[in-house]
């Protein structure tokens, strides 16, 4: 794949017209946080039909469960990869005006319903993740805790302990994207059996809102992303059935976890693609027009090389984003290396060339009025959710040393 396809573009433009007319004009209130993001990511799934795709295609896979085909839809789901466009457009086109609803979406649909999907029995499926696959509901991933981030396993303190048939459960997470609005919430903790605190198993429970002993925090104040609520949970002897817990599988709850790192990773480099496609429109733009010297900006040599670099990264990301379509296609799975790789790159060229698009745009740069100060606020948490730069760096080298 070396470009978009004639349907892709038609997509595009509709997605595009899309967001004209229902995010830029609600963009202030989005990124005050007056107006939560969950409405208009509905009208999106209503608008193009995506809550009935969504709806059909999961009945389809769980009658084909229910009949013992499980791992036969899986595959089919792997391989679906002319789907991939479809989802990654959106994705592209969104960041462009606010990354922050597809961190919204994104953790809600991947990383809640994903899970679920993934490590879920038929009833819970139906019960959790069809909900929030429709976005009908609000999905919450919760592995952060205020002590363990990038250790998040080796220093979870949250825990569960069996008393008779149920699980009560204790601990806080941080930085939970959907926290304070989530309905549903896939919480991790360690089973509390009293072996080493770093060696106990990972389980993963389905929580509801309103559950006693279940605390939402309001959203966070942060740098950026503000279409993306953040907030914090507080769970004091919360009593959960084992009929909220999803299987561990093979691999246990720790393993699972790292699956969606791969699918997350993978989704901000498209992600980052909207940022840098955006920011060089803008800054092209602005070179061409803004004068000095009685000249363009666009002639001076320092301008241009930040619009050369620009686009190399754009470039750059775009294959990556290709290549993992053309995976998904080939129904060939990344390795931990390889989104490691794509999001380590993707995240610092979107970070640079948002903050390059500011200098570009000087004084005016600085003022929101000119939105690049929006998006390199924006960029700058690709470099640090879904693992900082820093741990990308581990895990690509562990996974090459592991060979
Ligand atoms: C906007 C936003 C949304 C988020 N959403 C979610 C969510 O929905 N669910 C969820 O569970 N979490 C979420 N997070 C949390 C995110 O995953 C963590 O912030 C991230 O993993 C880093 O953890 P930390 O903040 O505790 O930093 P720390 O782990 O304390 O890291 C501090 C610094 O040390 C560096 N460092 C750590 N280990 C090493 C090492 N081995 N070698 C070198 N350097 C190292 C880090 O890179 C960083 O620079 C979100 C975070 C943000 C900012």
């Amino acid at each position: 794949m070396i470009e978009w396809s004639e349907e892709d573009l038609m997509i595009r433009d509709a997605v595009r017209g899309w967001i004209d007319a229902e995010v830029r004009p609600n963009l202030d209130a989005l990124e005050s946080g007056e107006l939560p993001p969950y409405d208009l990511l509905r009208g999106l799934y209503k608008t193009f039909g995506m809550d009935e795709m969504a709806r059909s295609s999961f009945h389809a896979r769980i009658a084909k469960e229910r009949e013992g085909g499980a791992r036969e839809s899986e595959g089919e789901e792997r391989s679906g990869g002319g789907g991939a466009a479809m989802t990654m457009i959106p994705v592209i086109e969104l960041c462009k005006v606010a990354p922050g609803l597809v961190s919204a979406m994104g953790v809600g649909l991947g990383l809640a319903a994903g899970t679920i999907m993934k490590r879920g029995t038929p009833e819970q499926k139906e019960r959790w993740a069809l909900p929030l696959l429709t976005m009908e509901k609000v999905g919450a991933w919760a592995i952060t805790e205020p002590n363990s981030g990038s250790d998040a396993f080796g220093g979870m303190q949250a825990t569960a302990r069996k008393v008779g048939d149920e699980y009560v459960i204790n601990g806080s997470k941080t930085f939970i994207t959907n926290g304070p609005y989530a309905d549903t919430i896939v919480f991790y903790c360690k089973l509390d059996d009293g072996s080493d605190p770093r060696d106990r198993e990972i389980l993963t429970f389905v929580l509801d809102r309103g559950m006693e002993g279940l605390e939402q925090s309001k959203p966070l104040r942060k740098m950026g992303l503000h279409s993306s609520p953040t907030g914090e949970l507080f769970l004091n002897d919360v009593r959960a059935g084992a009929d909220r817990l999803l299987t561990s599988g093979s691999q246990g709850g720790k393993e699972s976890a790292k699956q969606n790192f791969v699918t997350e990773r993978a989704g901000v480099a498209a992600m980052a693609l909207g940022v840098i496609e955006e920011c060089l429109k803008l800054s092209v733009e602005y070179a061409r027009t803004r004068e000095l010297w009685g000249q363009r900006i666009g002639d001076f040599q320092l301008i241009q090389l930040k619009l050369a670099k620009m686009e190399v990264a754009r470039l750059n990301v775009q294959n990556l984003v290709f290549r993992h379509i053309e995976m998904q296609r080939a129904g060939r799975a990344m390795t931990l290396a390889e989104a490691s790789a794509m999001k380590l790159y993707a995240a610092q060229a979107a970070s640079e060339v948002a903050q390059e698009a500011v200098q570009l745009f000087g004084g005016n740069g600085y003022m929101s009025e000119y939105r690049v100060e929006q998006l390199a606020r924006d960029a700058k948490s690709f470099q640090i959710y879904a693992g900082t730069d820093e741990i990308q760096v581990t895990h690509i080298a562990r996974d090459l040393l592991s060979r």
